[in-house]
């Protein structure tokens, strides 16, 4: 064909983004516009670069964002090579990663395996080796704490993408995410402060991916409930009637280790000590009959590790990628709203509908906190440490973006604690009704982790505020 058009890059992405289709979101409008738009205005962030964040990364440079950040506070480790060799064949050298498959657990790496980024922070590393491989992408890593980020830094983005293995990060991103969300006053969020998430995580052959809308979908602390406490097998099970491997290793490891060591602890990284547990496990296993006591399920069990799958990950991030590239161009209606993805027998995956939960702290309304114009702001943070709903310590306080009292670093707490003494309503610019930002110490079920609160403030007494706005939670 004489005129045919020159090979694109982005051949697979116009059709989906320059033709109209029976399953487009209603705002798509197709075109060169659209995906020249999308190329060129669009930002994502890509919070993780570990197995899934390099994948993500890969992917989303691939599915024709040119505008990439990165952030990972970590180093590339020699225990994690495997990590290591995941971002090998996130750009694209599959057949080192067959190999590296099968050496992974000897620290080998392949003929193009570089010990040489050891010690180099993996946000780094990743950004430089997409850009290698992917023209056109520009990726910005930043190697630090997500916390380390003031909230400006995550406002930039259209989208957030998560590829992490903590619930603490996830749960605090989400915060950040779903602090941008304003309702308005009948309580309906406000479409142009709805920062989207997409949420990947993986845990050995099982995975997931998820969006959230905050306002729309239920964020991260509306589903809290779907990631439980780590399960815990009861001692009777282990002593009297074991049922699969992990109960007889953890027989050798939790009780017959005490009964023949009497007093001396057990040290995971202690060879010797982790031979002992697998051979005592082996016996316990031909003892009832039950197969698959291996000496690496033995590490894995007692160390809780569970082995990063490549496949899951590269599963998992693809259905990350998507949707991400389906919440940007409204080229396709979007994941409602969780995906399950299970490959440990066949294959089985799954949507999921969660609903929102309408008092949820992080994406609802917020807090409703009424006050007299004469709370300084002192009192103000005492109160949300007695606050049932909030019991927050040590609270720093923003409003709109401007530090009213900063606990730390030291030079930002100097600078605001002159606020402490003056009326919080006069730091609010005597508006007699808005939202603040607390970040603090959550004291909650005994556990103190870090997080973020919406409080919804209004001043009693106030033209303009009446009472049934304070009933109604306006
Ligand atoms: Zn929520």
């Amino acid at each position: 064909m004489a005129d045919a058009a020159p090979p694109s890059k982005s051949r697979d992405l116009d059709k989906l983004l320059l033709r109209p289709g029976n399953l487009v979101g209603p705002t798509f409008d197709p075109g060169v516009q659209l995906r020249d738009d999308l190329q060129e205005y669009v930002k994502v962030l890509v919070v993780g670069a570990g197995g899934l964040g390099c994948e993500l990364l890969k992917d989303l440079a691939l599915s024709g964002f040119k505008n990439l950040e990165v952030i990972d506070m970590d180093r590339i480790e020699v225990s994690n090579l495997n990590r290591q060799f995941l971002f090998r064949i996130s750009i694209g050298l599959n057949l080192d990663c067959l190999s590296l498959v099968l050496k992974r657990n000897s620290v080998i790496m392949g003929p193009m395996g570089r010990l040489e980024d050891v010690g180099k922070p993996k946000a780094e590393v990743a950004a430089k080796r997409v850009m290698e491989r992917v023209s056109g992408v520009n990726i910005v890593p930043h190697f630090c704490r997500i916390e380390d980020k003031d909230i400006e830094f995550y406002s930039d983005f259209n989208i957030i993408a998560l590829g992490l293995d903590s619930i603490e990060a996830r749960s605090y991103i989400n915060a950040v995410a779903c602090s941008f969300l304003e309702y308005d006053f009948d309580d309906n969020p406000r479409e142009e402060t709805m920062k989207p998430m997409v949420d990947g995580g993986t845990e050995g052959f099982k995975g997931h991916a998820r969006v959230i809308v905050p306002g729309v979908t239920p964020c991260f602390e509306c589903t809290i409930w779907l990631f439980p406490p780590q399960v815990k097998f009861p001692l009777c099970t282990l002593a009297e009637t074991p049922r699969n491997a992990a109960h007889c290793i953890e027989y050798a490891h939790l009780i017959k280790w005490d009964e023949v060591h009497r007093g001396k602890a057990f040290d995971p990284d202690n060879g010797d000590h982790m031979k002992w547990v697998y051979d005592e496990a082996v016996k316990r296993a031909e003892l009832f009959g039950i197969p698959g006591v291996t000496y690496s399920l033995t590490q894995g069990v007692v160390k809780n590790i569970i082995p990063a799958i490549a496949s899951t990950n590269a599963i998992v991030s693809a259905a990350c990628a998507l949707e991400t590239l389906k919440i940007a161009s409204g080229c396709s209606k979007t994941l409602s709203n969780y995906l399950t993805y299970n490959g440990v027998e066949g294959l089985h995956s799954k949507v999921t509908q969660f609903v929102k939960d309408k008092d949820c702290l992080v994406c609802g309304p917020g807090v409703l906190i009424e006050l007299d114009t004469t709370v300084t702001l002192q009192k103000f943070i005492n109160m949300l440490e007695e606050h049932p709903k909030l019991l927050i310590s040590k609270a720093s306080i923003t409003y709109h973006g401007k530090n009213l009292y900063m606990q730390a670093p030291p030079v930002l707490e100097e600078m605001t604690r002159s606020n402490l003494n003056l009326p919080l309503y006069d730091l609010m610019d005597k508006i007699p009704k808005d939202i603040l930002h607390a970040t603090g110490t959550i004291n909650k079920d005994n556990k103190k982790s870090s997080g973020l609160k919406k409080l919804r403030v209004v001043f009693k007494g106030i033209d303009g505020v009446t009472d049934m706005d304070l009933a109604g939670g306006a």
